[in-house]
């Protein structure tokens, strides 16, 4: 990920949220017991993390994407989660045509009331913001830009898989995301969750709502409220976040506003799932750079990584779950 597309304003987002019809986050079941809310074991979520690094660069069309891949998915089943992998072929800014598979994972398929969780599992091609210049060929091992996301989403498929939950949750981990042109179109990065907004697995597929996670992992990490998903679900936005500084993470959660991101939420929405995007970016009172100092650089590799952020992160998503469940997120 990416690149600052806009400053969603206020005024527009009002007109816009007025618009939608109301979604069924606030439906409360009366008579349902308040579920436990089972800890995450961040150990768990690193070696997640450090085992993705440990195939390579994980670029579409190379071996150690593919090796990576079939890790994934064998990881997932192993959670007794029903896997799809959907292939598709896209052709980046560069012209090069490189082969994704979205991976998508469900959890009590039949269930009526879903959640929808996504990160991007892909590593950029190029260190294309990297301080030396010499370096900008290169690739980037994304431990937290693709590597963090992902990791976070395992944990919370084995801890929902020992923890029954009354809901149905799906894990798309999405491909393609990161090899768009840094100098160019939005539309040229998040290349595998656009083919799936069009192309939905399963056939019809819809949620309650969605959350995307990128960028979760790193020392300082700091989440504000990102334009897009201010936009299309601005509730989901308040109750996550509420629910994240009511856990004691208000220094994580913070309520700046932090920006319009082009990413895989934009498509998820799109696609009709109001979506929204936990990823850090700094305050942009504060700074003048979009993402962290690492972003797309060489130093996006195993040292960035701060196992309390990816902690904070998967509990909270997970919370959010188990709340959802018993109709207590509010
Ligand atoms: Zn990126």
């Amino acid at each position: 990920m990416h690149i600052r597309i806009i400053y969603i304003g206020f005024l527009s987002f009002l007109f816009l949220v007025s618009c939608k019809p109301e979604t069924q986050v606030a439906e409360i079941s009366i008579n349902k017991p308040r579920a436990k809310v089972p800890a995450i074991e961040v150990d768990s979520t690193f070696s997640y993390l450090e085992k993705q690094l440990s195939f390579g660069y994980r670029i579409p069309g190379t071996k150690e994407h593919e090796n990576c891949k079939d890790w994934l998915v064998s990881k997932l089943e192993s959670f007794g989660l029903e896997v799809k992998v959907q292939k598709f072929e896209s052709k980046i800014f560069t012209g090069a045509i490189m082969p994704g598979y979205n991976i998508i994972a469900q959890l009590n398929p039949k269930h009526s009331r879903r959640v929808l969780l996504a990160a991007h599992w892909d590593t950029r091609i190029i260190a294309d913001k990297d301080p030396n210049e010499e370096n900008h060929d290169d690739p980037i091992m994304g431990a937290d830009d693709g590597a963090s996301g992902v990791a976070a989403l395992l944990e919370i498929a084995r801890t929902l898989s020992k923890n029954p939950i009354d809901l149905g949750v799906d894990f798309i981990l999405f491909d393609v995301e990161d090899q768009g042109d840094m100098h160019g179109e939005a539309n040229t990065w998040a290349l595998g969750s656009q083919h799936w907004s069009k192309n939905k697995v399963p056939k019809n597929y819809n949620a309650d709502f969605g959350i995307l996670l990128d960028m979760v992992g790193a020392k300082g990490a700091r989440f504000g409220k990102e334009g897009y998903s201010m936009q299309y679900a601005p509730q989901i936005v308040n109750k996550v976040w509420k629910l994240a500084q009511n856990m004691g993470y208000a220094d994580f959660f913070q309520d700046y506003n932090s920006g319009g991101i082009a990413d895989d939420h934009l498509y998820m929405n799109q696609a009709g799932i109001p979506s929204i995007d936990i990823i850090s970016i700094p305050n942009p009172e504060n700074s003048e750079s979009s993402f962290g100092f690492y972003h797309h650089t060489l130093a996006d590799n195993i040292g960035i990584i701060d196992k309390r952020t990816l902690k904070v992160v998967t509990q909270v998503v997970t919370a959010v779950l188990y709340r959802h469940s018993d109709g207590t997120l509010q």
